[in-house]
């Protein structure tokens, strides 16, 4: 059996691990991730690389190589990060494997934390024997990932697949992207939470209420889970907000499966706790719009994988992106 250490860098913590090639995690650690500099995350991956290739050699594990996962906009052939995420600080332009090639032998892949997402569903998770098919992570913000015909689409240089950022309402709020209405300010935790703050606002002082006026003097407590908790006491407004938020992520699965024609949507994250209710709703809205011949066919899923999926899917990159793909079912 082979093996390899996958780490998940995401903007609170840090997993990692030894991975065997059929996707079963052995040793796993997680980590705060580092607030200070990006050289504090660097020096905590070298010594992951360090302690994790030592228990591997004391266990007599072979291991093949190292995958990492994490958000941001990643120059995939040259392992470099670009533009990091706003919930990483500092973490922007690090050529990540070079950096790190230097302290292991073992070849490095750095891919982006969704696109790894997509990839543990395809091999193991809802899509597998999938060749076609979108991963959606509904989180603090909305992230991406398309494989399509079995291969990875990442555009020239690997920026792409950003399917939180194409706008949904033209004349919609700024993104945190610096474009307008993208999918994220509807469909993410921060976005949810946002719209349920303008409605109150919006809503004006209502006597007798008082968990409408509770909430309107500290809107800083409204967060996309109680969102959730209001719509399900039958709270009116939190209902519009999140009829709002599958309206929006529906017009915009129906545009990608109108572009990219799949055979599965996979969504995940942390706003789908209420997971089965929330993919129902979407999977009404979508069969109702669209061209019927591509929408139609199309199954929306929910990730099967929970929260190791980011794990396993940055650690199968040694055998996917090295052309033995076809080992991990063996
Ligand atoms: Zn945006």
């Amino acid at each position: 059996m082979e093996y390899s250490i996958g780490i998940d860098i995401g903007g609170t913590k840090i997993a990692a691990g030894i991975v065997s090639k059929n996707g079963n995690v052995l040793t796993k650690k997680v980590f705060s991730t580092p607030q200070e500099t990006r050289d504090s995350i660097i020096q905590l991956l070298e010594n992951i690389i360090f302690t994790l290739t030592e228990t591997a050699a004391i266990e007599g594990k072979k291991l093949i190589g190292i995958g990492i996962g994490t958000a941001g906009q990643i120059d995939f052939e040259r392992g470099k990060v670009l533009s990091g995420t706003a919930n990483i600080k500092d973490w922007n332009d690090v050529p990540l494997r070079e950096i790190l090639s230097k302290k292991t032998d073992l070849p490095v892949y750095i891919e982006n934390d969704v696109n790894v997402l997509a990839l543990a569903e395809q091999q193991f998770g809802a899509g597998q024997h999938v060749k076609d098919l979108i991963c959606l992570a509904l989180g603090t913000g909305v992230g991406g990932g398309i494989i399509s015909g079995g291969n990875m689409i990442r555009g020239a240089w690997g920026g792409g697949a950003e399917l939180g950022h194409i706008t949904v309402d033209m004349n919609g709020p700024v993104c945190n992207c610096g474009f307008k209405g993208c999918l994220e300010t509807y469909a993410s935790g921060t976005g949810i939470a946002r719209m349920m703050k303008e409605e109150l606002k919006a809503y004006g002082a209502i006597e007798g209420n008082s968990e409408f006026l509770y909430y309107q003097k500290h809107p800083e407590e409204v967060t996309s889970q109680l969102v959730f908790e209001l719509m399900r006491a039958g709270n009116e407004l939190a209902m519009k907000v999140v009829e709002t938020s599958i309206n929006a992520l529906s017009y915009a699965i129906v545009s990608f499966i109108h572009t990219f024609n799949p055979t599965q949507i996979v969504l995940g994250g942390g706003v789908l706790q209420d997971g089965e209710w929330f993919i129902q709703r979407v999977r009404e809205q979508v069969s109702t719009m669209g061209i019927r011949s591509l929408v139609n066919p199309v199954e929306i899923k929910m990730t099967q994988l929970g929260n190791e999926a980011g794990l396993i899917g940055a650690a199968i990159q040694p055998w996917v992106y090295g052309g033995k793909t076809e080992e991990i079912h063996q």
